[in-house]
């Protein structure tokens, strides 16, 4: 059987690409060995930011690749793999259009998300925003497409004089061209041991199905690797990793503070960044405080109100009561929550914090949080059209890579993950491949 291309992995990478590239009228052969369990997109919040989009227009919101390309530059410095993070700025209002006006995806601006890092409200999401609905979308959108075959098998390639040998589906499929988009290596213990010694053994609350395994073809065939050490952090999660409190509680006013009731970190870092201060800190744990106020913001924002529904949430009366509560130190808290009146009334914060949005009052809320891997951000470093280097700098004829399998936009660790530039490269490098592809 003959394709023009065959796609390793249907995550938001993989059936991106997939959509585009049937849109150029390719064949597709789309290779999926774990479909039945969530992958990274179906566990996402689903937010993606598409700066200069026309949903963002309509809204009346000034913004441009370029002003989120400041801000990545602001957030990360020194870390931004220039070449990707422009590449995917300018694709990705591009690529939202294809979703919306291509495919009918149910997308649109979503006015009330904040992140921490981003200057400009530029978050997309489906209806519902949730990472599982949008995986949902896109799954009966490539099965839909009958110049998509699917093919639910770990595929095995041999590369040939011309093009690749792809056993997985019925018969031996003859591609020129291959797509590795199988996700990062968060769920390979060796390989985060390796490149990410610092996190060896914390939680992964991402998926199981990011082994490495299709990164790994390429570094066999001698690609060359950037950023292997970055990685999306979470420092949002529940113990245990089954839910989290999503990324804007901070900038809506809420803090963190240790087992001994006090705050140990400037919460604006960012949820990734805050990973591993929380894991450094007693027992790896801290307790998110914020009040109802700012949980009356939070109605639209799904990974909250998992955790809420879950019962991750405390609620109390007084600063007395979440304390017996939470089991942490009553008095300290009292000062901690002074010290963040204060804070909000002009004082400088000695933790660097730059604004605090309200001061905490009564009914209060918390909950224990601490820190997880969430996706991995090294990979196949590639050209600005996702074309796999090889170690002396040319391309690798045929071979192709986007999302975690690819180089990210920024590194290194924790820090230099700007909330959204997973589904960000995902979609916007899949946008330039699928216009590259022949
Ligand atoms: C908790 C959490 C929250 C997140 N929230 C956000 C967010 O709100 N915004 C954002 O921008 N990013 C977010 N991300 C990151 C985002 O999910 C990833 O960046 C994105 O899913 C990467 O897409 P992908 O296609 O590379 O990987 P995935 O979506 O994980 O898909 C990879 C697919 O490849 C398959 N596969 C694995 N090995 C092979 C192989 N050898 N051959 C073929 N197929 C293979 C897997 O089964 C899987 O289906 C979040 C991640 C997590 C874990």
């Amino acid at each position: 059987m003959k394709k023009d291309i065959a796609v390793f992995g249907a995550g938001a990478a993989g059936m991106f690409v997939a959509l585009a590239a049937q849109a150029r009228g390719l064949s597709v052969a789309l290779f999926e060995p774990h479909a039945r369990t969530p992958n990274n997109f179906a566990i996402s919040g689903g937010l993606f930011p598409a700066a200069g989009s026309r949903f963002q227009r309509a809204c009346g919101i000034e913004d441009s690749p370029q002003a989120w390309l400041d801000d990545l530059r602001a957030f990360a410095p020194g870390m931004v793999n220039e070449r990707i993070a422009q590449s995917v700025a300018e694709a990705l209002p591009l690529a939202t259009d294809f979703l919306v006006d291509g495919c009918a995806a149910p997308f649109r601006f979503l006015p009330d998300m904040i992140a921490p890092g981003h200057n400009r409200r530029r978050f997309h999401s489906i209806e519902p925003a949730s990472g599982a609905a949008m995986h949902a979308w896109f799954r009966q959108a490539v099965q839909a497409q009958p110049a998509i075959a699917w093919f639910e098998a770990l595929p095995q390639v041999r590369r040939q004089a011309r093009g690749f040998a792809v056993d997985g589906a019925q018969d031996v499929l003859e591609v020129d061209q291959l797509v590795l988009a199988g996700g990062g290596f968060g769920a390979n213990a060796q390989m985060v041991e390796r490149f990410i010694p610092g996190m060896a053994g914390a939680l992964n609350n991402g998926s199981v199905t990011n082994d490495g395994s299709a990164m790994a073809l390429g570094l066999q065939w001698g690609a060359q690797v950037w950023g292997m050490d970055g990685y999306q952090g979470q420092g949002h999660t529940n113990p245990g990793g089954a839910t989290r409190l999503g990324m804007a509680i901070p900038s809506l006013g809420g803090i963190l503070v240790n087992r001994q009731g006090q705050r140990f970190v400037a919460e604006d870092i960012g949820p990734s960044a805050l990973a591993p201060r929380v894991l450094s800190q007693p027992g790896g744990v801290a307790l998110e405080v914020f009040d109802a106020a700012i949980e009356a913001q939070l109605g639209n924002h799904w990974a909250y109100q998992q955790a809420l529904a879950a019962g991750q949430v405390m609620s109390a009366g007084s600063v007395q009561e979440l304390a017996a509560q939470a089991g942490v130190d009553a008095q300290a808290l009292a000062q901690t929550l002074e010290q963040v009146d204060a804070c909000s009334s002009g004082q400088s914060d000695p933790l660097g914090r730059r604004a605090f949005a309200r001061s905490l009052s009564a009914p209060l809320k918390a909950s224990w949080v601490t820190g997880a891997l969430s996706h991995t951000q090294g990979g196949l470093l590639t050209d600005a059209d996702g074309r796999v280097l090889l170690e002396d700098g040319q391309t690798m004829t045929g071979v192709f890579a986007a999302g975690g399998c690819a180089a990210g936009l920024s590194g290194r660790g924790a820090d230099g993950y700007l909330p959204g530039n997973g589904l960000a490269q995902a979609f916007g490098l899949g946008w330039r491949l699928a216009q590259a592809l022949g």
